[in-house]
């Protein structure tokens, strides 16, 4: 029961993370040009290193690294 909770605590504080990323950055799409806002989800679950996220983009449904642009 306790691993229960730490891992239930342990997802909230990644989620709250990204939760961060999420308000205060964007990402451009290098393929289309197309800028638009990731889900936490998203980010939770995909490659990254450092600032760059390997998400797919909205727009043109093409996976690629993305650099977290401030808004
Ligand atoms: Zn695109």
């Amino acid at each position: 029961m306790i691993k229960i909770i730490l891992v239930l605590a342990a997802l909230i504080v990644v989620y709250i993370l990204y939760h961060e990323i999420v308000k205060k950055f964007h990402f451009k799409c290098p393929n289309c040009g197309h800028s638009f806002k990731a889900k936490e989800y998203q980010l939770m679950f995909t490659v990254h290193a450092s600032t760059k996220h390997y998400i797919k983009c909205p727009k043109c449904k093409k996976r690629a690294f993305m650099e977290q642009i401030r808004d």
